[in-house]
């Protein structure tokens, strides 16, 4: 009823501004004529003074009355926010169908759900390099899931057909923790997040991954110091690789530098020549070159 109402008003409102503009140009057109400055023509002035009152008063009758219905007008508003679909509130059945009111109400909808994808957007991006996962992926997050792991998957092809030596299985269902056998020389329980690498554990390959109550052993380092050197090698390198932007060129880097531990035990170092140093085979890997050096031999 009140859009109605406003209508009545808005209808008033054009017809007082016609009457308006109508008696002002009434009056410039008396005013046009204008009369002679003569004691012979003095009832002439009288009765174009008396006829410019009477104009004058008419215009501002007209003015007041259109000034009367301005005041009792509701601004635009909100109404204002949409532009020319404003002009749906205008439809004189706007009760029967409120399209214009639905309109308004999604278009509020639309923007607050602009603003807080916007803000979720930047709080993920913020904590998705600071967030570590405990290596099992929760079940509500299975569609997110799945496209992560057609990527990962598709890496996983990728590196098989690349470095047959190397076989990459997941660990368990439903985990994002994988294990990588290179040859028979050691294996590698990698934890990823998306294609990104979290966490390196380097282990012989009888060293088990789950634990004695059957869940993951993903922090648990070897029992032997060889490998346990080789897992801080291995983190240097995650870290060294580490592309965030192109986490496809920085896993593929990193298992090549993994892959050149292949024959880890029977290659000798670059600098001295010896296979054994402090008891110890040529553990470090250049990340340039690949190249095989005892840790004491690579400075
Ligand atoms: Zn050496």
């Amino acid at each position: 009823m009140a859009s109605i109402q406003q209508d009545k008003i808005i209808e008033h409102a054009i017809l007082s501004t016609q009457k308006l503009r109508a008696s002002v140009a009434k009056s410039f057109h008396h005013l046009q004529d204008g009369t002679s400055n003569t004691q012979d023509d003095e009832d002439k002035i009288k009765a174009f003074v008396s006829k410019l009152q009477e104009d004058l008063s008419t215009v501002n009758d007209n003015y007041t009355e259109l000034e009367r219905f301005t005041a009792s007008m509701v601004p635009l508003g909100d109404k204002a926010q949409l532009h020319n679909s404003g002009f749906l509130s205008l439809d004189p059945i706007t009760d029967k169908t409120p399209i214009y009111t639905q309109a308004l109400q999604s278009y509020k909808w639309a923007a607050k759900l602009h603003t807080h994808s916007t803000q979720a957007l930047s709080v993920l991006q913020h904590s998705w390099s600071l967030k570590r996962s405990s290596g099992v992926t929760s079940l509500s997050s299975k569609k997110t899931e799945t496209t992560i792991n057609y990527m990962v998957n598709k890496v996983i092809v990728q590196l098989d057909r690349q470095y047959p030596d190397i076989s990459i299985t997941k660990v368990q269902p439903f985990s994002n923790v994988y294990q990588v056998s290179l040859g028979r020389t050691l294996q590698v329980i990698l934890v990823l997040r998306s294609l990104l690498i979290e966490r390196v554990i380097v282990r012989a390959h009888h060293e088990h991954i789950l634990k004695d109550d059957g869940t993951l052993d993903i922090w648990a380092k070897s029992r032997y110091e060889v490998f346990q050197k080789i897992t801080d090698h291995a983190t240097s390198a995650m870290l060294h690789y580490d592309l965030h932007s192109l986490p496809e060129l920085s896993i593929m880097s990193f298992m090549k530098w993994l892959h050149s531990y292949i024959n880890f035990f029977s290659t000798p170092c670059r600098r001295c020549g010896k296979h054994l140093k402090d008891n110890l085979p040529p553990t470090w890997r250049d990340f340039l070159s690949l190249d095989p050096y005892h840790e004491t031999c690579r400075l």
